[in-house]
C-alpha cells in the first residue's frame, strides 16, 4: 500500500489523499484548497494525478474543504462513485451547488479584470453543470457496513461526530499471506456532547492512520460554558430590548444554533415569543438535509422530535427561514429584541453585512461570533475592538456589544484527539498527522512520539509514502 497526500498537509484546507492498493487506487477527499488567490487557483486546477486513472473516491464530510474540488474531478475524467453516508451526499449537493455559483461568480470578476488588461478570458474552475455530474456519481452507504470496491479491498464509514453525516474511513486491504492492512483516515473528527450529532465513534486501532490536527495545539472550552454563553447574550439582549446579530457558517453551525435556542425556550430559559431568523439560503437548504437525516442525530434530538406531538427540532413557533430579498430586507424594520442568524460567518460577504451595517450603530444591539475569525476579515477587526467597521465602502460607528463563544468549535482539540485514540489497542505502525497549520501539526506529531507511536511524521503536499 501508497499513500500520497496532496492537500490538507501542513496546512487545513484541501483534504485529498492518495491511497493505491491492489491494483485499486482510492481517493481520500477530494477538498478544495482556499488559501491566498493565486495559490488556490494553481493548486485546485492542477491535479497531481490523472483523474480518469482514480478507481473510487471515499468522501469523509460535506465541508468545502474536502467535498470542494469534486466536480472538477469529474470534470477532468473521473468514472468512479464517490462513496459516502446518504447525508454527506445530501448536504455535498447543497454545498458544490453553492460553490459552483461562487467559481462563477469568480470567473466573472476575474474576467472583467483580464479584459481590461488584453487578457484572454479564464473558465471557472467548474460551473454548476460539473457540480450535478459530481453528485450524480455520489453513491451513498450507512455507518458500519462493508463495502467491497474490489476483491480483497473494503471500506467502511464510522460516525466522527463533526458535522451532519460526518465519517472516519477504515480502509482493510489483502496483504499476501498476512493478515490485512488496515488503514484508518480520521476526516474531521469532532468532540463528544456536541448539539444534533452522535459522539464520535471509537476505533480499536489501524496499521496506518491518518490523523487530523486543526487543534494539535490547543485545548477548547467546555461546551457546556459556550451554551450559557449564548444563553446570557440572548437573556441580555432580550432584556435592553436589543438585537442578537450572529455571523454564522451556514453548514452545521446555524443547524446547532437553532437548536440550541430552540431547547431554552422549551426549558423556559428563553421566551417563546422571542423571533428568531436565519436569513442565508445555503442555511436554509441545509436545514432541509438536517431534517431529512434523522438517522444521524443523536439520541436528545431524538428525543426531542419524539417530544409531545412530535417537535421539529429546527422548527419553533417564533423560528423563520428567510430565502428572498424581500423577506430579508424586511428584517431592517423589525422592532424589539430578536436573532438573526445570517452567513458568511467571518462577516466578509452575504448578507450578514446587511444586517450589521443596519444594527452595529445601536448600544442596545449585541454581535456574536461563533466560530473562527481568520486574519483580515470584518469579523476579526470587529472581534479586535474596532471602532468602525466599513462596510459596502461607508464606515459606520461601532456602539453594538460584540462578543465571541469559543466552545462551539466541532473539531476535537488535543486532549479529545488523544482521548480517541486512547480507545485503539495499541498505537498505529505508521501515523500520519494532516489537516493542521504547521504550528499545529508538528506540535502534534512530537506529542504523539512523545507518547511512544513508533513512526509518526507530519507529511508535506506531494510526498509519498510506502505503507507496511
Ligand atoms: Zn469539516
Ligand atoms: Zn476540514
Amino acid at each position: 500500500m501508497k499513500i500520497s497526500f496532496h492537500g490538507a498537509a501542513r496546512t487545513v484546507t484541501g483534504s485529498q489523499h492518495l491511497v493505491e492498493t491492489n491494483g485499486l487506487r482510492i481517493l481520500l477527499d477530494c477538498g478544495l484548497y482556499q488559501g491566498k488567490r493565486s495559490e488556490s487557483f494553481r493548486l485546485n486546477r492542477n491535479l497531481p494525478f490523472d483523474a480518469s486513472s482514480v478507481d473510487v473516491v471515499a468522501l469523509s464530510h460535506a465541508h468545502i474543504d474536502h467535498s470542494g474540488n469534486l466536480p472538477f474531478l469529474v470534470k477532468s475524467g473521473f468514472k468512479g462513485d464517490i462513496v459516502c453516508t446518504e447525508a454527506t451526499g445530501d448536504l455535498a449537493a447543497v454545498m458544490l451547488r453553492d460553490s459552483a455559483h461562487i467559481q462563477e461568480q469568480d470567473a466573472e470578476y476575474l474576467n472583467r479584470k483580464r479584459e481590461r488588461d488584453g487578457l484572454p478570458p479564464i473558465e471557472p474552475l467548474y460551473d454548476a453543470g460539473d457540480a450535478l455530474a459530481a453528485c450524480g456519481r455520489f453513491s451513498g452507504t450507512v455507518y458500519g457496513r462493508t463495502l467491497e470496491p474490489a476483491p480483497g479491498v473494503t471500506l467502511s464509514f464510522h460516525d466522527a461526530g463533526h458535522i451532519l453525516g460526518s465519517a472516519f474511513v477504515v480502509l482493510e486491504a489483502a496483504n499476501g499471506s498476512g493478515a490485512p492492512l488496515r488503514l484508518v483516515f480520521s476526516g474531521d473528527l469532532g468532540r463528544n456532547g456536541r448539539p444534533i450529532v452522535r459522539d464520535p465513534e471509537p476505533c480499536d486501532g489501524a496499521d496506518a492512520l491518518i490523523i487530523e490536527s486543526t487543534y494539535g495545539d490547543r485545548t477548547h472550552e467546555e461546551i457546556k460554558a459556550g451554551e450559557e454563553r449564548l444563553l446570557a447574550v440572548v437573556t441580555d439582549a432580550v432584556k435592553c430590548g436589543g438585537k442578537v446579530v450572529v455571523p454564522s457558517f451556514a453548514v452545521g453551525r446555524t443547524q446547532e444554533l437553532v437548536y440550541g435556542l430552540h431547547r431554552f425556550i422549551l426549558d423556559k430559559k428563553l421566551p417563546d415569543t422571542l423571533p428568531v431568523y436565519v436569513d442565508s439560503p445555503l442555511a436554509v437548504e441545509a436545514t432541509e438535509v438536517y431534517r431529512l437525516h434523522p438517522e444521524a442525530w443523536d439520541a436528545e434530538t431524538d428525543a426531542l422530535a419524539a417530544s409531545s406531538g412530535g417537535k421539529d427540532p429546527f422548527g419553533f413557533a417564533r423560528m423563520r427561514y428567510t430565502r428572498t430579498r424581500e423577506e430579508s430586507m424586511a428584517l431592517n424594520d423589525l422592532k424589539g429584541p430578536a436573532v438573526i442568524i445570517s452567513a458568511s460567518g467571518m462577516a466578509e460577504t452575504g448578507r450578514i453585512l446587511h444586517h450589521l451595517k443596519h444594527n452595529i450603530g445601536d448600544e442596545r444591539n449585541t454581535v456574536l461570533f461563533v466560530g473562527y475569525q481568520a486574519e483580515h476579515t470584518l469579523g476579526r477587526r470587529l472581534l479586535d475592538g474596532a471602532k468602525t467597521a466599513k462596510i459596502f465602502g461607508v464606515e459606520y460607528r461601532v456602539r453594538a456589544r460584540v462578543e465571541r463563544i469559543d466552545a462551539m468549535s466541532a473539531h476535537a482539540d488535543r486532549e479529545e484527539i488523544l482521548a480517541w485514540l486512547a480507545r485503539f489497542a495499541r498505537p498505529p505502525k505508521q501515523t500520519f498527522v494532516v489537516h493542521g497549520e504547521e504550528k499545529a501539526a508538528f506540535a502534534f506529531r512530537d506529542e504523539l512520539s512523545s507518547r511512544g507511536f513508533p513512526s509518526v511524521e507530519a507529511p508535506a503536499r506531494g510526498e509519498t509514502i510506502e505503507i507496511g
